[in-house]
């Protein structure tokens, strides 16, 4: 059958199809219908499709994004409580959530004890520069250092570096909790080295910099670690006291209630 035999409507299906143009495929005769109401001419009305078009895109670009970021727990700005958090800047952290620091390949870094909401934070800037459009991949330094050194054994390593060299904004969660044998160390301070300037790094840790020579093993690695990593960087103390130890004691389970299960977590698990 030769095309002109097909209907035009069915025509323009095929058509928007190629061209990968779901939502005008979907959304033509209802726009059609509404512009005709409004007398909106056509430039108008095809105005008003691609800007439908668009804004799809973008939505489901940024949940790509927001999945292959893989966050532990979605968290958002809205959901983080500044007044209980009267450590936490807000004025700089409302900054920071607009990503001109990832543009600038700059760093962050946030200091502070466990239970403060170092994580929270992380996973809501990184959501943030997600919508934005930025590529971004939240790990623990454990796994971070896990695959590094996996992906060396398995002669992978240059292929992992590649990976990780189009992340914009690559998050290192908890740094400081677990000390790191000395390939781990230098594993980890190659991938922070291959960034500087290149790309951005979101750090927290819940040591004082004083403190992470013990995590690194050697002072010189951490030494040299620090200073790329802390140059064009911002630094966001954490300060407080732990919120879901506050959370417990504001409504402590009352007796004979069953306690939740992560009740018995040593405070600072995440
Ligand atoms: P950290 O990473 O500093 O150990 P988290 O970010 O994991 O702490 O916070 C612990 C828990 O408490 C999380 O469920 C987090 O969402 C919540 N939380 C911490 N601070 C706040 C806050 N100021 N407002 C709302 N929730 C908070
Ligand atoms: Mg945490």
């Amino acid at each position: 059958m030769s095309q002109t035999a097909h209907p035009p409507q069915i025509l323009l299906g095929h058509h928007l199809k190629a061209l990968r143009l779901p939502v005008f495929l979907r959304e033509h005769a209802k726009v059609a219908a509404q512009c005709a109401a409004d007398k909106v001419d056509y430039g108008g009305f095809l105005l008003r499709l691609s800007e439908l078009e668009l804004l799809e895109r973008e939505r489901k670009g940024a949940e790509r994004r927001i999945r292959a970021a893989q966050f532990p727990a979605p968290k958002t700005l809205e959901a983080f409580d500044f007044l209980a958090a009267p450590g936490v800047n807000k004025k700089q952290i409302l900054e920071l959530i607009r990503c001109e620091w990832i543009d600038k390949r700059e760093n962050l870094i946030f200091l502070g004890n466990p239970g403060t909401g170092k994580t929270h934070l992380a996973v809501a800037l990184g959501a943030a520069a997600c919508q934005r459009g930025y590529n971004v991949r939240f790990l623990t330094a454990a796994a971070l250092v896990n695959a590094l050194a996996e992906a060396r054994d398995e002669r992978a390593l240059l292929r992992l570096q590649a990976r990780l060299a189009k992340i914009q904004l690559l998050i290192v969660d908890e740094l400081g909790y677990v000390p790191f044998a000395k390939t781990g160390a230098e594993l980890l301070f190659e991938a922070f080295s291959q960034r500087y300037e290149r790309g951005s790094v979101l750090v927290t840790s819940n040591l004082p910099f004083e403190e992470w020579t013990a995590v690194f093993g050697s002072e010189r690695l951490t030494g040299a670690l620090l200073d790329r990593l802390t140059h064009r960087a911002h630094i966001a103390p954490i300060e407080g006291q732990s919120y879901r130890l506050a959370q417990r004691r504001r409504n402590p389970p009352s007796k004979g209630d069953k306690q939740p299960e992560n009740i018995m977590q040593p405070v600072g698990e995440t």
